[in-house]
Parts: C-alpha cells; structure tokens; sequence
C-alpha cells in the first residue's frame, strides 16, 4: 500500500449512513482485507477512522469511515459533529444503506440532496435481502448513483470503480497546474527563493518544487534566484513571470519592470485549491477594517507556532501597520474553526497545506454564508504590502472584477 502521498492530495471518500449498515464491512471488502473494524454491535466505528490506500485506476485515495449517524449514545452529537466535518472533506460521498431497512434513510437523502457532492449509495446485505426497488428509486430521483452490493467481489467492484469513474470531480480527472495559462509555450520562469533562517535546511518547500516540476513538465526554462539577484536575472534572462515567496514580495516588486508578470507562491496554490476570486476580494476587505473589529486567524493543522510565527505575529503586525486601526486577533487551529462566524469583521486562513481543496471550499463557503469576507495568508500580505493588484494580474482578477475561474 502506497502511503508516501499526503492526505491532502488524496481522493477522499466518506463513508456515511445508519449505525451497523455495513459501511466498514464496505471498505474491507473494497480494500480486499480486513483494515476496519466490523461487529454486529451497532456504532462500532465510533469516530471517524481514516484509511489511505490505493484503488487502481484512481491512485491514491483516503476513506473516511464514520461512525453511524443515527448513534443516540451519550457521545452521539459529538460523533454527528464529525461525520458532518468529514462530509465536508470529501471528494465523493459514499453513503451505504441497509437492504433490511423498511424505509428510506432521511438523513442520507438529505446529504444527496443538499450536500452538494456526488453520492454513490451501496445497498448492503442484499445477498440477505432484496434491495427494496421503491427505496433505490428514491435515492436515484434525490440524485445518487446507487449500487448493489453482492457476491462476487470482482463484480461488485467493477460497479463500483465504474460509479466512482462517472462522477469523479474534474480536479482528479485532469489535475488543474500550477502555471495553467499564465506562461506562453516555451516562456522563461522566475523563482525567487529567500535562503535565510526561515528556509528549511537542505531543501526546498512544496510549492517552490511544485512549480520547478510543473516548468519542466511544460518544457519551460526555469530560473531560480535568491533575492538579491533579481534584476541580474530579469536582465539576462527576461523571464515572462516571477514567482517569490509571499515573505518578500515587496522586494520582488520593487526590483521587477513595472511591466513583467509577477506572483506569489501562495497564490498560485490559492488558484488550484481553494477559490482565487474570493480570496482576493476578502484580502480587499482589510481596506474596509475599523477600530474594535475581531480578525480570525485560521489554522488548518496545530502546527508548533514559532516565535515569529506568520500568522500569529507577523500577519497580525502588518495588518495593524497597514490599517493603523485598533483590532483583536483570535487563532483557531485545527479542529477548532468555529461553527459561528458572524463575529468576525475578516477571517484570513493560512494556505491549508494539510488539507484537500474539498475541505479548503468548504471553509471559504462557511465563510461566505456566514457573509464574513476570508483570505489567506500570502493574498493578506500582498494586500497589505500594496502589491495585491499587481500580483494578481497575471490571472485577469481585478478586485473589482466578477469572479474567474480556474481552467
Ligand atoms: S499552512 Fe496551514 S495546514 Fe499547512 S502547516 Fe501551516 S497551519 Fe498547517
């Protein structure tokens, strides 16, 4: 089993329905051994439990394998409060559904139709009982795939992996790149990479490799330069976009042509994993700021915060410095982002690394439904900087502009 890919490059499946409808019997049956627990005890998966493998043709995929949603123990809401997060990391719903079941199972008809997601419904112990047609056409007309689940495996399997191959987000199907549409065939990129204390030892962060192996994939000529070479390296190489590190951004502007291309890392991973338009004009909503306003700063793992910590001290000092207001910083990190938003006057969300794009979307929503503006890290420094306009540029996003999307 390949577990060398991060999590939040995985396709993730959630596993959802009734205490004790076979949703871990599912996935060991799926994997072809036996990696979750299974009991005729109901809730015996009582948190969510995660399970990387890979599943040929698709690569590398996380289950979430939740506890039953119909759980009334003591620590039920809890595990509903989960499975509810889990819902919103997955790429494709998995709902499984008892063929016992005299009825139809509300809630999962509830997240077919309203989670926004593809659904595929397994209908378990059909080898026991038959599936109840009427209860298939229910969840069909709510929008799911549903499939049967019965011996033999192989068969079962090849309708499965063929469900999952129809409604695969377009994301997996033809992975979006990093320098889709911002560099001519054949162009010249610059990277401007800091090697100071912050930089890590021996080598390079995800997004700088990420970008080198996207150039040469595209069979650009990369150029990379710490920062105090920049104009040597525009002069001799007149690149057709620069790229630095959000740290120094006000360098790179203030060292590049006024007419050269130029961006930031963190942006670029803003384009392909969460959405770019909103996060832009959330950064713009540091213009509006007021004395007294509450700021929160998002965290998607409990890193250990350094002392000049970026989001705890170094974001929170320019922003003061830029807007001169009087405003509170609160951190959430982790599991902790609050279910209620409408305190905050902005929320700004670090580049969430450790996290897929579904999860990253998820929390731009929750802030839009909340009406409570949200950016990030490297677009709030830019913004606060006065570099945003010029480093979004090479993506057609003016901040007064409709929404663009990623292509
Ligand atoms: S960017 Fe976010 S998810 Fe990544 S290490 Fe920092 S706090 Fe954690």
């Amino acid at each position: 089993m390949k577990q060398s890919v991060p999590k939040s490059q995985r396709l993730t499946l959630a596993l959802v329905g009734k205490t004790n409808a076979g949703k871990s019997t599912l996935l060991n049956l799926i994997a072809g051994q036996p990696v979750a627990i299974t009991s005729p005890i109901a809730g015996t998966t009582t948190d969510v439990v995660e399970q990387a493998m890979e599943l040929r043709p698709f690569g590398p995929v996380l289950w979430l394998d939740t506890g039953g949603w119909d759980d009334t123990t003591a620590l039920g809401e809890a595990r509903k409060e989960r499975t509810a997060k889990a819902l919103a990391r997955a790429d494709i719903i998995i709902g499984v559904a008892s063929s016992a079941n005299t009825t139809p199972d509300d809630e999962l008809l509830r997240v077919i139709r309203e989670s926004g997601k593809p659904v595929i419904v397994v209908m378990t112990h059909a080898d026991e009982t038959e599936p109840p047609a009427q209860q298939m056409e229910v969840y069909r007309s709510a929008g799911a795939q549903v499939l049967i689940k019965r011996e033999p495996r192989d068969t079962f399997l090849n309708h499965f992996k063929g469900a999952l191959t129809m409604v695969l987000p377009k994301e997996f199907v033809a992975p979006p790149e990093l320098l889709a549409g911002i560099v001519p065939p054949g162009g010249t990129v610059l990277q401007i990479i800091p090697i100071d204390s912050q930089a890590p030892k021996g080598r390079l962060i995800l997004p700088q490799v990420n970008v080198l192996r996207n150039a040469l994939d595209r069979n650009f000529i990369s150029v990379v330069v710490t920062e105090d070479r920049i104009k040597e390296a525009v002069e001799r190489f007149r690149p057709d976009l620069a790229i630095c590190d959000s740290q120094v951004v006000d360098r790179m502007i203030a060292d590049l042509p006024p007419d050269l291309p130029a961006t930031t890392y963190s942006i670029l991973m803003a384009r392909l994993k969460g959405d770019l338009p909103s996060l832009a004009a959330g950064a713009a909503a540091i213009r509006q700021l007021k004395d007294g306003d509450t700021i929160l700063i998002g965290e998607a793992c409990t890193h250990h915060a350094a002392d000049e910590d970026i989001g705890r001290v170094k974001i929170p000092a320019l922003i003061r410095k830029k807007t001169g207001k009087q405003l509170t910083f609160e951190v959430a990190s982790g599991k902790d982002f609050p279910n209620d938003l409408s305190r905050y006057a902005l929320i700004i969300h670090c580049g969430g690394c450790m996290i897929n794009r579904a999860f990253m979307l998820w929390r731009i929503d929750q802030a839009k439904q909340a009406t409570v503006p949200i950016t990030n890290y490297g677009v709030a420094i830019s913004e606060a900087q006065g570099v945003l306009d010029r480093v979004l540029q090479p993506f057609g996003i003016t901040l007064d502009a409709a929404p663009t999307t990623i292509n």
